[in-house]
């Protein structure tokens, strides 16, 4: 079953299904069942769906992702203030997305030490 996120009026990504790379888990019925998206990130390109599999604790992008956009100029300013309300940085296309999510990875295996 194909997931949808969705910024009303801004942009809109389809995810045609999540397994995670690490411990195959694929969400059972419902297709999301044991993921996390709260770490999804908002960019210049759409929004880049970010799962974390709460079975093993894997952060990853999923591969199948149709991002749609549906005003680039609002989606642009809505990034830009975003991140001066949370003082987080932005993240403008989906490879700083995909380098942040190496980064997550790489802290949560330092941290099992
Ligand atoms: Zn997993």
């Amino acid at each position: 079953m194909p997931l949808k996120f969705r910024l009303r009026g801004l942009a809109e990504t389809f995810v045609e299904g999540i397994c995670c790379p690490s411990c195959h888990n694929e969400g059972g019925e419902g297709g999301e069942q044991g993921f996390a998206t709260d770490l999804t990130k908002v960019t210049y390109d759409g929004i880049v769906v970010v799962v974390r599999c709460e079975i093993c604790g894997h952060v990853f992008v999923p591969e199948n992702q149709k991002f749609g956009i549906v005003n680039s100029s609002r989606l642009r300013k809505a990034v830009e203030k975003d991140s001066q309300n949370t003082g987080q940085p932005i993240f403008p296309d989906i490879k700083s997305v995909r380098l942040e999510v190496e980064r997550l990875n790489a802290g949560r295996q330092h941290g099992d030490h």
